[in-house]
């Protein structure tokens, strides 16, 4: 199915609420039946059934079925926040005493989940280089579970082989896990390359406009299914059917969006690669990234996000540049309609905290729906000071 097709009218079955262009939100925690019998045959499938709205939503069904045919999946769940339907993916695929592969820099509470929560449930794991499948293969163990993915990341975008990690999973009998939050499902669909889980923080592109928090959870009928009946129903981290409503009203312009971000991006990229201030840009599809060549073999495009190195001595220096930024939003978080800086020298000098080892001229934009000359403007008059 096209992709607008999806994005304006899957799902939408219009004769169930007065032919409405825009679908409501069923803002009610539950549904009730007419007859004993359907009340038994609902219990027979929660999934299948609208009983409660910790399983199912006839508003959060819609956005469901539009993310689950724009990655090319069977089934999809959201979840209340990215986390969540991280935390529900790696949950099912752990239990005391197994093992899971996870790259070496994904999202930092994806890690935070790893290295200091599971252990306390006897689950054990690896931080892998990914851009090696030999690190990869060799971290592998017979109680291995799971191997998780996030290509690029999104500080410094660091990729794996996508489609050699499902075969090479595949071949030991593991799951594999990807977190495709950075090109969203316009730009990469990991399910195509033979990987079992999608996971995306629906916080960015997918809702769009800074208002929602939520995560998405794609794969087969059956993890699905499996899912549901664990982790879903029983943590219970939901997205409302407001934030659905919101979710799918997002939906309508992503394919506009990415495109936008996508080009600006690329300007301001290429700019800054000239830019005697600037030591270096990593971005994807530049050619001076180092993974380019996968990069373009399985990345249609990159979006908005991407970062570079200031070339400055001093830390004071970089503080210069960011005292001069007017038009970028001094922020965390990126997918939305407004252009965002997250310098690395924001996690410097923290009260109580030790540096992080992250150098402090690295610098992550997020380049949004304003105009890219526009924002150029901006980092060139920033730039002139350092
Ligand atoms: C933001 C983010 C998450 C977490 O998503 P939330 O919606 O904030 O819980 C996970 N992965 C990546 C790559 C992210 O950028």
């Amino acid at each position: 199915m096209h992709l607008s097709e999806i994005l304006n009218h899957l799902g939408e079955t219009r004769e169930h609420y007065f032919h409405a262009v825009s679908p409501p939100v069923i803002q009610s925690s539950n549904f009730a039946f007419q007859t004993l019998d359907e009340f038994r045959l609902a219990f027979t499938d929660e999934l299948q059934h609208t009983v409660y709205t910790r399983g199912n939503n006839p508003t959060v069904d819609i956005l469901r079925q539009k993310l689950a045919a724009m990655e090319k999946a069977e089934d999809c769940l959201v979840f209340g926040s990215g986390m969540a339907a991280i935390s529900a993916a790696i949950l099912a695929n752990a239990s005391a005493g197994s093992h899971i592969v996870c790259v070496n820099s994904p999202y930092s509470w994806t890690k935070i989940l790893l290295r200091d929560y599971l252990p306390r449930f006897g689950v054990e794991h690896t931080f892998v280089d990914g851009r090696s499948l030999a690190r990869i293969e060799e971290a592998i163990r017979p109680n291995t579970s799971l191997i998780y993915l996030e290509s690029p990341n999104s500080l410094t975008f660091e990729l794996q082989d996508l489609a050699a990690c499902a075969e090479l999973a595949r071949r030991h009998g593991i799951v594999t896990c990807a977190d495709n939050s950075y090109c969203s499902p316009v730009f990469q669909n990991p399910i195509e390359l033979g990987i079992d889980i999608v996971v995306h923080s629906g916080t960015k592109y997918i809702n769009g406009h800074s208002d929602v928090v939520m995560g998405v959870l794609c794969t087969s009928k059956a993890i699905a299914r499996k899912i549901f009946e664990a982790e879903y129903m029983t943590l219970g981290g939901i997205l409302s059917p407001h934030d659905a409503a919101l979710a799918i009203r997002g939906l309508r312009t992503l394919e506009l969006r990415m495109q936008r971000s996508d080009s600006s991006g690329m300007a301001i990229a290429r700019y800054l690669e000239k830019h005697p201030k600037v030591e270096r840009v990593l971005h994807p599809l530049l050619p001076s990234f180092p993974q380019y060549e996968l990069a373009q073999q399985q990345m249609r495009g990159a979006g908005g996000l991407f970062s570079f190195y200031l070339r400055a001595e001093r830390i004071e220096q970089a503080e210069m540049f960011f005292a001069h930024i007017r038009r970028f939003l001094l922020a965390v978080s990126w997918g939305g309609h407004e252009s965002l800086i997250l310098p690395a020298a924001a996690f410097y000098k923290i009260p109580g905290r030790q540096n992080p080892a992250l150098p402090w001229n690295l610098v992550r934009l997020y380049i949004g729906l304003e105009e890219a000359e526009w924002l150029m403007e901006d980092l060139e008059s920033a730039l002139a000071v350092v």
